[in-house]
């Protein structure tokens, strides 16, 4: 016990002057059987009650799941059962290890920080605590790539930190603050590439977007906005202050500018009538159905008066962005598309084009956010 408590006021002592984390790993997986290994460093292991030891670069953990609050982890030789929480503790920081998915099989990811992993409703879950600095340094290789000029990290890095901040109440409920998906920002591994990553996020630290009265800004970003970015209000239903939409020059010849898809005309029209009961004996509305053009960013399909959020269609039939054309071709309907993503506050394209250009970070923040500073945060 005293070494368990002595344990625990080490991983306090150690994070006592950074802003921890916790972010709800491999959430995309309804993971039977992890496969824990390769620690860079030496990591304590443990259970609720139990001591199991130090892992390090030679050793596997396998955990495996049973049922809600009951796993079996294999360890050293030894195999524990009835296990609801487990424990690795880094004895330092940068440290890390790698998570591989047995079942699911997944590919071997590698992440710094403290973890615990615990028997949920119907997988095997993992938390990793980690400090915000060394989470957004993953969460913006995974985002960005490894290749982008050292002004478009910085960027990324105030969103991404802004982000963190404002959103750490987001999962909340499942026991942890962010996820690493899309839905929260990708964190699909410890940053493994570029050191001008660190550089980036080291010389921004403490930088967030905020409003007049020190609010945190609301830091949305996409990949692509296609030319114009979106009004919130097209996505969430409500506006959100200080994002409006407008022309992006910037992004309209990169890669994810624009695209197509081609979908079965019937799939498309039964689903519009069914869902909206859309009225496709009217020649003029079948007509304009078949042939609808989006210019400008537009909330609705064809016309608000037909109640059809093109939000709902890009949900549908898995679409890149909500800012397509369509144009009935045979049996099938083809869609011409701009941008992917939401197209919300930052374009990530259009910033990379941006910096590539010799803009600066801030110059960057000011264009996608033009009613917001960049300030600092004195953590706790
Ligand atoms: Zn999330
Ligand atoms: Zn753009």
């Amino acid at each position: 016990m005293k070494l368990l408590l002595a344990l625990i006021f080490f991983s306090i002592s150690r994070c006592v002057f950074a802003q921890q984390m916790h972010i709800g790993l491999l959430t995309e997986f309804d993971i039977k059987k992890l496969k824990i290994n390769k620690a860079i460093g030496n990591y304590h292991v443990m259970t609720d009650s139990t001591y199991l030891g130090f892992a390090n670069s030679t050793d596997i953990i396998d955990v495996i799941y049973v049922s809600p609050n009951k796993m079996t982890v294999n360890f050293q030789g030894n195999s524990y059962d009835n296990i609801n929480n487990l424990f690795l503790y880094a004895l330092f920081e940068e440290q890390s290890i790698q998570l591989t998915g047995i079942s699911p099989g997944f590919n071997s990811r590698q992440y710094e920080g403290d973890f615990e992993i615990s028997a949920g409703k119907s997988g095997v879950r993992v938390i990793n605590n980690i400090d915000l600095e060394a989470y957004l340094e993953g969460v913006i290789e995974s985002e960005a790539g490894s290749s982008q000029h050292y002004e478009y990290y910085k960027v990324q890095a105030i969103i991404s930190r802004t982000y963190a901040k404002k959103n750490e109440g987001k999962h909340k409920l499942e026991g942890f603050q962010l996820c690493d998906k899309v839905h929260c920002q990708v964190y699909h591994n410890k940053r493994l590439n570029n050191p001008i990553i660190d550089s980036a996020v080291s010389n921004t630290g403490h930088q967030i977007l905020s409003d007049k009265n020190d609010k945190y800004a609301p830091t949305f970003f996409s990949a692509n906005c296609g030319g114009q970015t979106c009004n919130p209000s097209y996505i969430w239903k409500e506006s959100i202050e200080g994002l409006t939409s407008f022309k992006d020059t910037f992004c309209v010849y990169s890669k994810q500018a624009t695209w197509t898809k081609s979908i079965p005309y019937i799939d498309w029209v039964t689903f519009i009538v069914k869902k909206y009961n859309f009225p496709i004996d009217d020649s003029l509305s079948l007509q304009l159905l078949n042939n609808y053009k989006q210019d400008e960013r537009q909330a609705f399909y064809i016309d608000p008066s037909y109640g059809i959020p093109l939000k709902e269609l890009r949900e549908k039939f898995k679409l890149k962005s909500t800012y397509f054309s369509v144009r009935k071709d045979g049996e099938y309907m083809v869609i011409s598309g701009r941008g992917f993503g939401h197209g919300v506050g930052l374009c990530q394209e259009g910033a990379m084009k941006m910096a590539r250009t010799n803009y600066t970070c801030n110059q960057i923040i000011k264009f996608y956010f033009p009613d917001y500073l960049i300030s600092k945060i004195i953590y706790n």
